[in-house]
């Protein structure tokens, strides 16, 4: 008798444990209805990529995304990384560029963070190049910018399975609105197309593009730099000689030189936003480039 109550008081003990484990696993399975996810860090390079990625990652959950400290004038060119840049690729996840060369640091970033995934918005846009030099301000052309985000919602939806669905639907929702931009263009295509035009800075090549203008002269002003008399002289003799008497020009960097050219020739100058930096809002692109259009629609 001593030897099976021995037994039934631990048949009992082990029937406690066994229940006792049973509900801690299944206490364990409604708790883990929503499994804990680990957060995603995704960083752009500047503004642009950050704008579209924004619209691709819309309400993802556990989805971080930040932006690299990026120049606070201008667009990426010889920008170099600070510190605190490489601090944030160190928790990166996910780098997306815009790529065609713009981010002269890459190189650096992939001997830094060899495991880093590299999403490049750009990988399977045309880009425009003038010969030997690619022109990677993709941004500003409509078509391509639709190809961008795209390629960042292909990019974000092998990276992070699980919100793959959600990067497709946000990119398609976001690719609507841009299609409704473009049809925005139609009535500025036709007036300018065929028009020959003066630019200030490389990344309006892009706009040209989209309306049609025919580009008689680039004067690359994206940084404070002295211009010469050759340099205007060129601008000079293609407004009179090409009758390019409309400059595409950004008001940070293009305004003195273009004040100069018009006390010259008859030109007319219109300030465009080349949307390398501004508001961190999701409709900040569209808001930049419809302004764009109201700019041209006004000449
Ligand atoms: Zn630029």
């Amino acid at each position: 008798m001593g030897k099976n109550k021995y037994l039934f008081v631990a048949g009992m003990l082990f029937a406690i444990l066994a229940v006792s484990m049973g509900l801690t696993t299944l206490y364990a399975g409604f708790s883990g209805q929503k499994p804990q996810e680990k957060e995603i860090t995704v960083v752009t390079s500047f503004y642009p990529v950050y704008i579209a990625a924004m619209n691709v990652i819309g309400d993802a959950e556990n989805v971080r995304l930040e932006n690299l400290s990026e120049p606070q004038t201008g667009c990426l060119h010889d920008f170099q990384l600070t510190p605190e840049d490489m601090k944030l690729l160190s928790t990166a996840d996910v780098f997306i560029v815009n790529g065609g060369g713009i981010e002269t640091f890459m190189k650096d970033v992939a001997s830094a963070y060899p495991e880093l995934v590299i999403v490049e918005a750009c990988e399977f846009v045309e880009l425009l190049s003038d010969g030997d030099e690619t022109n990677a301000h993709a941004w500003l052309g409509v078509s391509e910018y639709r190809d961008m985000v795209q390629g960042i919602a292909e990019g974000l939806a092998s990276a992070d399975s699980m919100h793959e669905p959600l990067y497709r639907k946000n990119a398609a929702e976001y690719d609507d609105k841009l299609e409704k931009l473009q049809e925005k263009q139609q009535d500025v295509i036709r007036k300018l197309s065929g028009k020959n035009v003066v630019l200030f800075h490389e990344a309006f090549d892009y706009i040209a593009h989209d309306y049609g203008m025919n580009v008689s002269c680039v004067l690359d002003l994206d940084e404070e730099r002295p211009v010469s008399a050759g340099e205007v002289s060129g601008v000079l003799s293609a407004v009179r000689d090409e009758n390019a008497n409309l400059i595409l020009a950004e008001e940070l960097y293009g305004k003195g030189v273009a004040e100069a050219v018009q006390k010259e020739a008859d030109v007319t100058v219109v300030y465009l936003n080349p949307l390398n930096r501004g508001e961190y809002e999701k409709d900040s692109y569209l808001k930049g480039m419809e302004q764009n259009i109201k700019l041209l629609q006004e000449i």
